[in-house]
Parts: C-alpha cells; structure tokens; sequence
C-alpha cells in the first residue's frame, strides 16, 4: 500500500472551531490522506515523511469549511421573481413555475447553486427537493451527479408534498405525489444513495416539506421510514406566523406540538427556520435535542421574523446556518450568513450581546456538523477528522486592517478564498473552482431559466 500523503499549511492564524475555541494567531495544519493529523501553534513539526505539497499561509485564516444545512438548488433558475412577497404569496406565485422543472433543469439549478457555495468555502452541501412532476426524469440522481462532479460533501433531503390545495394545503394539485409514491421514491433513494460510512460523501435525509404541503400521514410514515433506514429527517418549521395560524385551525395546535405528535422531535431531526417559537417550544428542542437550521437572509427577504438564536443556543438546542433557496436568497452563499445571522440577531431582544464572531463561525462550521449528524466527522480542525477546511485570505484591501481575523471573517466584506479541501482533496485555488467550469455553468443556468420561463409562460 502507498504510504499516507501529506499536505502541510503553516504560517497563517487557525480557528480550529474546537470545544475550547482554541485559536492559533500563527499555526499549521498537518493533512494525511483524507484526515488531519495535527494542528497547533507555530512552524509545522520537523521530520513528516511524504509530504507532498507545502503552502504557505501567511496573511491567511485557516477555519473548517462551511457546512451548509439548508437549500433548495433548483430555486437557483428562477431567482429574482416574487421580490417583494411574504412566504406565503412567493410560494403561490412560484409553485406553478416549479411544477415545471425537469432534469436538465435540476441538474444545471445544481450546479449553480454547488459552485457558488463552494467558491465561498462551503465543503458540505445539503438541497432539500421535494418538487417531483410526473415524468421530469432521475433528479435525485442529476442532483447527486453535481454534488459528486463540484467535490463537496452533500446530503440530499429527498423532499416530497402529498397535501394540494384540494386537501387545505398550497401546492397547486398538479404539483405534488401521492402518499404512497412519495413514500416509495424516498425509500428508494436511500437505498440507492445513502452511505452510513465515516466520511461519506452523499447521504440522504427523509424530507417533507412543511405542514402546509404534506399530509399528516406523510409525516408520520416518513418519520417511520426515516428510523427504519436509520437515516435523518429534515423539514421547514414554524416559519411564519400564517403556518402558526394554518396549524391551529387545522390541527389545534402550534408547529411543534403538531411535529411532536407526529414523531418529528428527536436528535435525529433539524428543521429549517423555527423563527416563530415560543419558550416551550424551545425547551421541547433542547430536551429532544432537535436541530435547527437558521436562514437569516431568507427570514429577511420574506419579513419572516428573526429566529431566537440566542435563546436556542442557552437552551442547548443544536442549531446550524442555511443559505435557504436562492428564489429567497438571490447571492446563495453561506459565508455571507456568518455576518447576517449576527447582525439580524442583534436586531433582537439580545441586542449586542446576541452572537459574537465566535459563535456565528461556530454556527456554520461545528453548528452545521450538527445538525446534520456529523460532529464526529467534520466541522472543527482536530486530529482524526476530516480535512474538510478553507484558507481564507485576510491580507488584501478588505480586511488587512482588521483586528482579528475571525472577526475580520464575520464582520468584514465576503473573504476570498485562496484554498479549499474536502477530505484533502482540494476542490477551489485563487478562488476558483477546480474540477467544474463556472462559466459554462453560469451560461447553462441562465439557458436553463430561460427554457423554465418559456415553459411556465406557455402553462
Ligand atoms: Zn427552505
């Protein structure tokens, strides 16, 4: 067998994202293989055998790469529609055009929405798509094809929608599965796709898309399918005050309790948004240790509401960022969230004691890990994980007079990336991505949103 290769950065400050927030104002970071080996203050140590690549760091920051836990790709084709909409009216305005979408299409949204992420030091990806036609081909697979093709780390949420407006919801009924099919394409696409293995680079997650959209049967057989595969479950909850208000007439009662009653708590479960959660909400979260993803941006765009970070994170409740899809997050990048999420939380009751620059690159590094069952694997820079890490650089025009550069990270204008690794591997050099071509992508993604608006304008 070859021996173990190894890539050695030093010379730059690391934020390892540990328990202890251990920081090294000048450090190195030891990759082997697919692992780092060691991290710490100073030069790297003398006498590595096999060391293929040495990069200097100097005037960089070395943080785990970002870990991305909620997106819808193919919303990449049809962004900047329904701009000035709550959550409600944009899904009625979009549903139609969704319903629509094929697999040249998902494939395309795709890669859009994994280039874009991955040129911002994303290294694990997630798309929760649960917009199915009849007859729009393998797009799970076309999916998982662009994941595999950019190099990142990827969770698909296979999504799906039973509940039309026929039924209460607010899917048009063209747009959605029955309970059965949606229930035999997921399993189907676990058993194609997930892999359970240290490492993994795709795993699949049950997702229903939200109390508005799926039955209650569809949420309760799903979460049984989920703990029957061992696989996580992954939904939108309490997003708005209208879902608040649609769970009480139909359901008598709030988001959570409903998720509760249908066996949608659990430390094998995150929920994207959770913005409008009371204090026993939160406490049902941190006692089941439910996850949550948080989408600042999105919350904004939709006058959603400011999720309650802060009183989660006392709480103990697991909680990771989310670009959300880009029809609600137009710039689909996850760095840019780090900011966001401090700043819109300082909007809050909290006010400047909400989140610091600590604990919002905690979020989308460690947080993100989390939330999607890989804090053993990824999302802090400790020997025997993944190499899963990004070399910001911090000495040009935007943040060379910047105090510290994790708050030069945080605060600061969206960092380039000089380097990025996933399991070792590098994925992004000078900010470019290496193993896809951005501008072909960028002219099939603007090809693919034309044949969408055609189609949709003809329906
Ligand atoms: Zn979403």
């Amino acid at each position: 067998m070859a021996a173990t290769q190894r890539i050695v950065i030093e010379n730059c400050s690391v934020a390892t994202v540990d328990a202890d927030d251990t920081e090294y104002a000048s450090g190195y970071v030891v990759i082997a293989g697919d692992r780092i080996e060691a991290v710490g203050a100073g030069r790297a140590p003398e006498g590595l055998e096999n060391v293929v690549r040495r990069i200097d760091g100097t005037g960089h920051l070395v943080t785990p790469g970002l870990v991305n836990t909620h997106h819808h790709f193919y919303q990449w084709i049809t962004r900047g529609l329904a701009t000035d909409h709550n959550l409600f009216n944009w899904l009625v305005a979009l549903y139609p055009v969704w319903a629509r979408i094929d697999e040249r299409m998902t494939y395309a949204a795709a890669q859009g929405s994994l280039a874009m992420m991955a040129r911002g030091g994303v290294t694990t990806a997630m798309d929760h798509h649960y917009v199915f036609p009849k007859g729009s081909g393998d797009l799970s697979g076309s999916i998982i094809r662009a994941a595999r093709e950019t190099g990142v780390r990827f969770t698909l949420a296979r999504g799906s929608m039973d509940r039309s407006e026929k039924d209460g919801g607010l899917p048009p009924d063209f747009a959605v599965e029955t309970l059965e099919d949606a229930l035999a394409a997921t399993e189907a696409t676990v058993d194609e796709h997930h892999d359970a293995s240290f490492g993994a680079m795709t795993q699949v997650a049950v997702a229903p898309c939200s109390p508005f959209s799926v039955s209650t049967e569809l949420l309760r057989e799903g979460a049984e399918l989920a703990r029957r595969k061992d696989v996580r479950l992954h939904t939108h909850g309490s997003e708005t005050v209208e879902e608040e208000k649609f769970c009480h007439e139909l359901f008598g009662m709030g988001p959570t309790d409903y998720f509760e009653s249908t066996g949608w708590l659990g430390e094998d479960v995150w929920m994207a948004h959770c913005v409008h959660m009371n204090d026993s909400d939160i406490t049902a979260f941190a006692r089941t240790r439910t996850g949550v993803a948080h989408c600042p941006s999105s919350n904004a765009r939709l006058a959603a509401g400011i999720a309650r970070v802060p009183d989660m994170l006392a709480a103990g409740v697991p909680v990771g960022l989310g670009v959300d899809g880009t029809a609600s997050n137009e710039s689909g990048e996850l760095h840019t969230e780090l900011r966001n999420a401090l700043l819109v939380n300082r909007l809050g009751p909290h006010k400047e004691a909400a989140l610091n620059a600590r604990q919002a690159l905690r979020l989308g590094t460690h947080g993100g890990a989390q939330v999607l069952g890989r804090a053993a694997e990824l999302g802090s820079l400790e020997p025997g994980k993944l190499a899963d890490l990004v070399l910001w650089r911090m000495d040009t025009l935007a943040h060379a007079s910047i105090a510290d550069p994790v708050t030069a990270l945080v605060f600061g204008a969206a960092a380039p990336v000089t380097a990025s690794f996933v399991g070792g591997r590098q994925i992004v050099e000078n900010g470019r991505l290496l193993h896809v071509d951005e501008d072909a992508i960028a002219r099939s993604t603007r090809a693919e949103a034309r044949r969408l608006a055609e189609i949709a304008g003809q329906g």
